[in-house]
């Protein structure tokens, strides 16, 4: 399993989308534009797409660090 990132246009760091997955359900997603997310970074929202993604697998090593997205 996995964190999937997005890099912030404003800010250049990686942020977590908020969705765990594993790397064949990664792949497997399409090429659509994905609901936007609150970036921790910048403060903004951004919409994303699985070519702007990563599968981040190290950041399990602080689990503690990756915000939760919070319920609507
Ligand atoms: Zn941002």
């Amino acid at each position: 399993m996995g964190a999937i990132m997005i890099r912030c246009p404003a800010t250049n760091e990686l942020i977590p989308v908020g969705i765990d997955t594993d790397k064949d359900t990664f792949q497997a997603l399409p090429d659509v534009e994905a609901s936007p997310v609150r970036c921790p970074a910048c403060g903004g929202q951004h919409t994303w797409s699985k070519r702007d993604a990563v599968l981040e697998t190290t950041m399990r090593l602080s689990p503690r660090q990756i915000p939760v997205r919070e319920a609507d």
